[in-house]
C-alpha cells in the first residue's frame, strides 16, 4: 500500500475469492507454473540485463508460453514482474543471493489479466473465481492492477485503486502520540488514553520458535526431521509474531486517527528514525526486534490513515521530549519510578504524560497560525470517559 503522486492515493482493496471446486486444481496449477516461470525469468533478466519490456519480451515470451504453458496475457505480466523484482534486487547495495519467489502469487493487469464481472472474477485463460467478500468503500473508483495470492488455503485478490487525496481540515488542536515499549500514550492538555502494545504476546511466539529451533538443530535428529515439518512450524511462529504486531499497529493507528478526526485535531508523532536506528544497534534479541517493528509499523499506519482520512499530521523532533518541562522548559528531575518533577515551576507528572505534552507543544508551535481558532489547544468538548476502554 503506497501513497501516490500529487492528487491521488493508491489504496489496495482486499477481495476474498474462491475458484469453483472443479477449477481449484487448475488455478493452483497455473499459479505454480507462474511461480516457476517467474523464478526462471528473474534469473534470465538479471543474466542478460534485459530490464526493458521489449528486451524481456524477446528473451522470454515464447518460452513462458510454450515451456510453462502460461496464457498470453499472464506471460506478459510474468516477465513484467520479473523485471520489477530484478530491478529492486540490482538496486539493493547489500544484495545477497538472487531473489527466489516461494509464495504463490500472480500479477494481473486490469481488464487484460483479470476482470471483475458481478460476483465473479475472470482471469486470462478463462479461469473463474467466485467473489466471497470485499471492502466496498472504494467501489466507485477505477481498478488498476491486482495480485492474486494463495496463502493458508485461501485465495485473495489485492486490487489497487486510485483514490483522490482528501482535503485536510484546519485543526482545532493536537492529539499527541508517544510510544514506549509497553504502551502508546495518546493525548494532549485535556485528555489522555493509554493503549498496551502486544510485544509480550508476540514475544511468546518468538520464544516458541526459538525453542523448536534449538531442540531440533541437535545432531540427534535426522536431517529430514530438521527440514520439513519443524521448519514449517518455526516459520509459522515467526509469522504469527509479526502478524500480531502488524494487526495491532493498524488497529491502533485507526483508533488514534479516528479520535483526532472526531474532534478535528491534528495528529502529532515523534520522528522515530533515530529511535529505530538506536534499537538496531543494541544486541539483537527478540524483544528489541519486535519493539522496533512495532514503532515502524505504527508510524507507517498513522501516516497512511491520516493521509487517507484527511487528518493533518505533524512529525516532531523527539529530542528531550521526556526530560524537559512542557510548561517552562527547565530540565526535569526524577522523583520516582517514571515520575518527573520540574525544579523551576513545580510541575510533576508521569514521564509519558510529559512526553505527550511536549509533543503537543512542539506540534502547536510547528502549526503556528494554522489553528482554526487561537484559543483552541484546550479540547473541552471531549471528556476522557468517552475515550475509555480502548
Ligand atoms: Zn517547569
Amino acid at each position: 500500500m503506497l501513497t501516490g503522486g500529487e492528487g491521488a492515493l493508491t489504496v489496495t482493496v482486499r477481495m476474498r475469492v474462491s475458484p469453483e471446486p472443479e477449477d481449484e486444481q487448475a488455478v493452483l496449477d497455473l499459479m505454480r507454473r507462474y511461480r516457476d516461470a517467474l523464478n526462471y525469468s528473474i534469473r534470465a533478466v538479471i543474466a542478460s540485463k534485459a530490464l526493458s519490456l521489449t528486451k524481456a519480451h524477446k528473451l522470454l515470451y515464447k518460452e513462458l508460453r510454450e515451456r510453462y504453458g502460461l496464457p498470453a496475457r499472464v506471460a506478459l505480466d510474468c516477465y513484467r514482474e520479473a523485471i520489477a523484482i530484478a530491478k529492486s534486487w540490482l538496486k539493493n547495495p547489500r544484495k545477497g543471493n538472487k531473489p527466489t519467489v516461494k509464495s504463490l502469487r500472480m500479477w494481473l493487469t486490469h481488464e487484460l489479466g483479470y476482470r471483475v464481472k458481478g460476483d465473479h472474477v475472470e482471469l486470462a485463460g478463462s479461469y473463474r473465481l467466485r467473489v466471497i467478500g470485499w471492502d466496498r468503500r472504494y467501489d466507485d473508483f477505477p481498478s488498476r492492477e491486482a495480485r492474486l495470492v494463495f496463502r493458508d488455503g485461501e485465495f485473495t485478490l489485492y486490487i489497487t485503486k486510485q483514490v483522490p487525496r482528501p482535503a485536510k481540515y484546519a485543526p482545532k488542536g493536537v492529539l499527541a502520540v508517544d510510544i514506549n515499549e509497553r504502551q502508546v500514550v495518546v493525548g494532549n492538555s485535556s485528555v489522555e488514553v493509554r493503549i498496551e502494545t502486544p510485544v509480550e504476546r508476540a514475544l511468546r511466539y518468538r520464544r516458541l520458535a526459538e525453542r523448536l529451533q534449538g531442540k531440533y538443530s541437535s545432531s540427534r535428529y535426522r536431517a529430514w526431521r530438521r527440514r520439513s515439518g519443524v521448519r514449517r512450524r518455526v516459520r509459522h511462529f515467526h509469522r504469527k509474531a509479526r502478524d500480531i504486531i502488524e494487526d495491532w499497529a493498524r488497529r491502533t493507528a485507526h483508533i488514534i486517527v479516528s479520535l483526532a478526526k472526531q474532534s478535528q485535531l491534528a495528529v502529532a508523532r515523534e520522528d522515530l528514525t533515530g529511535l529505530v536506528e538506536s534499537l538496531r544497534e543494541l544486541p539483537k534479541d527478540h524483544r528489541t526486534a519486535l519493539i522496533a517493528l512495532g514503532y515502524r509499523r505504527l508510524g507507517f499506519w498513522l501516516d497512511w490513515q491520516a493521509e487517507k482520512g484527511g487528518v493533518p499530521l505533524f512529525v516532531v523532533d523527539p529530542a528531550d521530549t521526556s526530560s524537559t518541562c512542557p510548561r517552562c522548559g527547565a530540565e526535569l528531575v526524577e522523583v520516582g519510578y517514571r515520575r518527573l518533577r520540574c525544579p523551576n515551576c513545580g510541575l510533576e507528572a508521569d514521564r509519558d504524560t510529559i512526553a505527550v505534552l511536549n509533543i503537543e507543544g512542539r506540534a502547536l508551535s510547528k502549526m503556528g497560525g494554522t489553528l482554526a481558532s487561537p484559543t483552541a489547544p484546550q479540547v473541552t468538548d471531549v471528556s476522557p470517559n468517552r475515550w475509555g476502554n480502548l
